[in-house]
């Protein structure tokens, strides 16, 4: 046993793959290193705890230690150890029974990025200490009487297994780090990546660096500089997500946020999920504040494997629309370690995945239902979130659907239902929404001085989320209309003459060049209005939709109509007005007022109203 030994006969295969395929994710290695020594404390736990192994006071540790001048960066724990054999065993021959089928499914594949994980899976953890090393010790000590043992490899296939000195209980791995990557020789990055991946490991992890001893000539005090730093504690052993909900308090919540995001404005509300049926799992997920879409991306779901961090938005068990929130996912039974591929494909993820919507779901509707005042503050933050969530998943949708709110242009936040119930009457209901404040100003104030409620969709997933909503609520027969879609809402019933309408209609098309432009001639409820423009909806919709997606312009001719109050003298006056210049000038002022009501004009035309406007003027003070 003793002596010279080689790894395994397939082993020639296997170091130039994991060093090719890790090569993107190298600093993965150091959780590989500590994992281990997590293991192997738990393992000497259950002893302890089912008296197989005697206990002693000394406190469960890891250490890393950092020696420049050795050009070495060594793990230590205090866990279970290793005997010879085990060392034979579990790192010699065992450590490969994977690595057929891992050759056979990987080898060709392109490597790297955040597939590195399947090496921790084919039971490959060890070896990735050889991507950063020109040689690596192993020295340990069984909790047995089995003397201590001495392993050491220069390669990963050829190794000298001896006796050790050591008295121990515990491993300790050394690597000699090689040429290439001394970066990991330096204290702060050694720092920096067990934050990444060791932040949360449940045992105690502290960092240190040997520091050169330096010659004191006699007489003269050690520096404070000199003398050797106290090791750091790197990481929380007990994060919040392991707590139960009762334990924490908001001001816990919110210290963690600060800590795991570095996002320094408060979280509006979080969720702490604590299942262990039908899945064990943890976490806590923030609805961050999300002031404009564009940074909604911004959000972070980090995912752990009993407090191991594993990746950030694995997209496969977090909906994607959730990836929105920030949060930490912790899910032992997950079979992390395999690729995405297998991942989409579980049926086990899948219920985990819907479990996730699930909660949250039911968190926004108990906020609406017991605070519904705070979920209003909170809506303007969290509507761009919930709407894509409610366009990407139907069950998400019928689960929040009471708890929807519309914000009107008087900032009141209203249900579906409660629109409805305040501003139609009939079987069909038609929601009047303005996607522009500030522009559909005139509009909005035609409808809100009738008593009815405008509610703003001003986002850009608005236009999904309205023809989402018609269509999940066929039913309840809900349209919706921008405020310029259509003049229904505006006027009353009443007789006007076909011809009347036919005359006027040729008029303004002949005076405004338009041969496309359709007129009509209603009486309106207000009187102080001539006309107006009206753009049909799912007309504009579609264009505005096909320019967005597509990219390109389609240049959808707008399907316009220019509707007549023709209770308005001016209309009157038109229908018996002779021919000619003023007439025309009449018509065209008309039709760009009402234009003017929706948007400002553009160039040349604005450029005629001006002038034409002038003229106007000019002509009743001459008269
Ligand atoms: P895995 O951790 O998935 O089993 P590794 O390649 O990381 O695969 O480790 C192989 C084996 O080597 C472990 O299962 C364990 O038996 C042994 N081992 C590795 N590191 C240690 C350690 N620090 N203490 C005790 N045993 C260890
Ligand atoms: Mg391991």
């Amino acid at each position: 046993m003793y002596g010279k030994g080689t790894v395994s006969i397939n082993a020639e295969n296997i170091m130039p793959v994991i060093k090719q395929w890790l090569y993107s994710d190298k600093d993965i290695f150091v959780r590989e290193m500590v994992s281990n020594g997590c293991d192997a404390v738990s393992k000497h736990k259950r002893l302890v705890a089912t008296g197989e192994a005697q206990g002693d006071d000394a406190p469960y540790r890891i250490d890393v230690v950092v020696d420049k001048a050795a050009g070495t960066l060594s793990f230590t724990d205090n866990g279970i150890g290793m005997t010879a054999e085990e060392v034979e065993k579990y790192i010699a021959q065992v450590a490969f029974s994977g690595a057929n089928d891992f050759i056979a499914k990987y080898a060709g594949e392109q490597g790297g990025g955040d597939d590195a994980k399947i090496i921790g899976h084919f039971g490959l953890g060890f070896y990735s200490a050889f991507m950063v090393s020109d040689k690596v010790e192993i020295d340990t000590k069984s909790y047995t009487y089995a003397p201590a043992a001495r392993w050491m490899s220069v390669d990963g296939l050829e190794y000298d297994l001896s006796l050790s000195e050591r008295t121990a209980r515990g491993t300790t791995i050394t690597l000699h780090i090689d040429e290439e990557d001394r970066e990991f020789l330096d204290l702060w990055k050694v720092r920096e990546t067990l934050e990444k991946h060791c932040a949360f490991m449940p045992v105690p992890i502290f960092l240190s660096e040997v520091k050169q001893p330096k010659e004191v000539k006699e007489g003269e005090e050690t520096k404070e500089e000199d003398k050797p730093a106290e090791p750091e504690q790197i990481n929380d052993t007990n994060p919040l997500w392991m707590r139960r909900p009762a334990d924490c308090t908001d001001e816990d919540y919110r210290a963690f946020y600060r800590k795991v995001f570095h996002d320094f404005e408060e979280p509006l509300f979080w969720i702490h999920l604590n299942a262990e049926y039908p899945f064990n799992l943890k976490g806590i997920l923030y609805f961050p504040k999300i002031r404009n879409e564009f940074t909604a991306s911004e959000g972070v779901v980090k995912l752990y494997n009993n407090q191991v961090f594993v990746a950030d938005n694995i997209k496969e068990v977090i909906p994607e629309f959730l990836l929105l929130l920030k949060g930490v996912i912790d899910c032992p039974d997950l079979p992390l370690n395999v690729s995405r591929s297998f991942l989409q494909n579980d049926g086990y993820v899948k219920k985990m995945s819907a479990y996730i919507t699930r909660k949250v779901a039911d968190r926004l509707v108990s906020e609406f239902n017991n605070r519904r005042e705070d979920y209003q503050r909170y809506w303007d933050d969290i509507h761009p979130f919930v709407k894509y969530g409610c366009i990407r998943d139907e069950k998400f949708y019928e689960r929040v659907k009471k708890a929807l709110l519309f914000k009107t242009t008087a900032d009141e936040y209203l249900t579906l239902e409660e629109y409805r119930n305040r501003n139609c009457d009939g079987e069909e209901c038609t929601v009047y929404y303005a996607s522009d404040a500030k522009r559909q100003a005139q509009m909005i104030k035609l409808y809100t001085d009738q008593g009815k409620d405008v509610v703003l969709l001003d986002t850009l997933i608005d236009a999904n989320y309205v023809t989402f909503l018609e269509y999940a609520e066929r039913e309840e027969k809900i349209s919706f209309k921008r405020v310029d879609a259509a003049a229904d809402g505006l006027t009353e019933e009443g007789e006007v003459s076909e011809d009347e309408r036919k005359q006027l209609e040729a008029e303004f098309r002949e005076a405004l060049d338009d041969k496309e432009l359709d007129v009509q001639l209603k009486p309106f409820k207000t009187d102080d209005m001539i006309a107006m423009i009206t753009v049909d909806e799912q007309n504009r919709r579609f264009s505005e939709m096909s320019a967005r997606w597509g990219g390109k312009d389609l240049n959808l001719p707008e399907k316009r109509t220019l509707v007549l109050n023709a209770k308005h003298p001016l209309v009157g006056w038109l229908k018996t007005a002779e021919d000619g210049d003023v007439r025309k000038a009449v018509c065209c002022q008309v039709a760009d007022l009402a234009e003017m009501a929706r948007q400002p004009l553009v160039a040349d035309r604005m450029v005629e109203f001006l002038k034409r406007s002038n003229e106007l003027l000019t002509m009743i003070v001459a008269q």
